[in-house]
């Protein structure tokens, strides 16, 4: 997923004429004192934290700053800390507004109606999902015509604005849904659109490029984001491959399968560190890579859980003993298997003849694997 930071979101806004603050991205204290004292941002300023997660102003991630000097602490405050788990690495500055409403609005996915939505509510500065339904208005919209302007004048009388900020709200949805439509956008959020004096003014911008289009969209390619080395090899391979905390590496088919696996790990007091979906693959090769990327995440123990639908399991079976054969011996680790359903004893036969024995019940597999795990530390 193509999820923009705010100063990223910023960026496309003005390309598109969605009014925005003065602003700038800058990664050092100094560089934030700078761009105050240069006159790139005005004072009062707001310094913010350049994370994915949102609630940066209740958390503390979103500062004022009224001199240059306080730019600086406020940047150094920030910058190198942890916001929900993400390492603040940039942070924006931007002109402080003087604000005297705060409004939300955003076109969204909606995948259940298989449209675009406009909301609009009256409460925004807060999270939405803290909006009661009622006080949110949600217009799907016609993707073919596109935003119609009775939609936008709809959305200015669930606002309260007339006049002049009902005029620049209507072209600020207009300028929006065109982002929203070009860029290929699953959602693009603005919370709050802020009414400062007699304008409208964009002071959060959530941009999220939808995954399916995202090959068209190679400006976003080299974008930073939380991906493991590991995870980046597995994505260009095509493999669902992620890394966690624990140290028992888990390999399943099916994202149900898989995550139930997880669960079983965690009830038996194992953390599981990174785990495989092998989904519907049986191609040999694409389970020898599957392997081999799980190997370098060096886990203690691997716990394979494999149910044989579509796939069958002595396919599968030969796919991972061939796989096995190519783990170089220094990155060998203890192997739990249990492998069922189709094909179930020819699958099994396969495996103990590599040397792997299948453990039937859930339980027990799940806390041999555990033991293992726990034994080799
Ligand atoms: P988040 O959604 O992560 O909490 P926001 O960008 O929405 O971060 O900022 C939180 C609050 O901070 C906003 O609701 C607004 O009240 C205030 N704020 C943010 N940017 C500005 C700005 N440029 N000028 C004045 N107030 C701001
Ligand atoms: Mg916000």
């Amino acid at each position: 997923m193509v999820k923009l930071t705010e100063g990223r979101g910023k960026e496309l806004f003005r390309k598109y004429g969605v009014p925005v603050p003065a602003g700038v991205v800058v990664a050092s204290a100094d560089a934030a004192e700078r761009a105050v004292r240069d006159g790139t941002v005005p004072l009062p300023c707001v310094v913010k934290a350049q994370v994915l997660a949102g609630g940066r102003g209740k958390g503390g991630a979103v500062r004022f700053a009224a001199t240059p000097e306080e730019a600086r602490a406020a940047a150094a405050a920030i910058l190198g800390t942890a916001f929900q788990g993400e390492t603040v690495r940039e942070v924006l500055l931007e002109a402080k507004a003087t604000i005297s409403r705060e409004l939300y609005v955003s076109f969204a996915l909606d995948r259940g109606l298989r449209l675009p939505v406009l909301m609009a509510s009256a409460h925004g500065g807060v999270e939405v999902e803290s909006v009661a339904d009622a006080e949110i208005d949600r217009q799907p919209i016609d993707p073919f015509p596109g935003l119609a302007a009775y939609e936008r004048r709809r959305a200015a009388r669930v606002l309260g604005l007339a006049g002049p900020l009902a005029r620049e709200l209507d072209r600020l949805l207009a300028d929006l849904y065109r982002l929203f439509d070009r860029e290929d956008a699953e959602l693009v959020e603005i919370n709050p659109l802020a009414v400062v004096g007699e304008h409208l003014l964009a002071l959060d911008a959530k941009v999220i490029i939808e995954d399916d289009a995202a090959f068209r969209h190679p400006e976003y390619a080299t974008l930073a984001d939380d991906r493991t080395a590991l995870e980046e090899i597995a994505r260009e391979k095509e493999i669902a491959f992620v890394q966690l905390d624990g140290n028992i590496g888990v390999i399943a088919n099916g994202a149900g399968l898989t995550m139930a696996t997880l669960d079983v790990l965690k009830e038996f007091g194992g953390a599981p560190g990174v785990f495989l979906d092998l989904g519907g693959t049986d191609d040999p090769k694409k389970v020898t890579e599957a392997f081999l990327l799980m190997a370098k995440a060096k886990p203690r123990a691997v716990f394979l859980n494999i149910f044989g639908g579509v796939t069958r399991c002595d396919t599968v079976a030969n796919g991972l003993v061939a796989a096995l054969a190519s783990v170089p011996a220094s990155e060998r680790f203890p192997l739990v298997a249990r492998i069922r359903g189709n094909n179930e004893a020819e699958g099994i036969a396969i495996l103990r003849a590599a040397g792997v024995t299948s453990v039937p019940s859930l339980r027990d597999s799940a806390q041999a694997v555990v033991a293992a795990a726990q034994g080799a530390a």
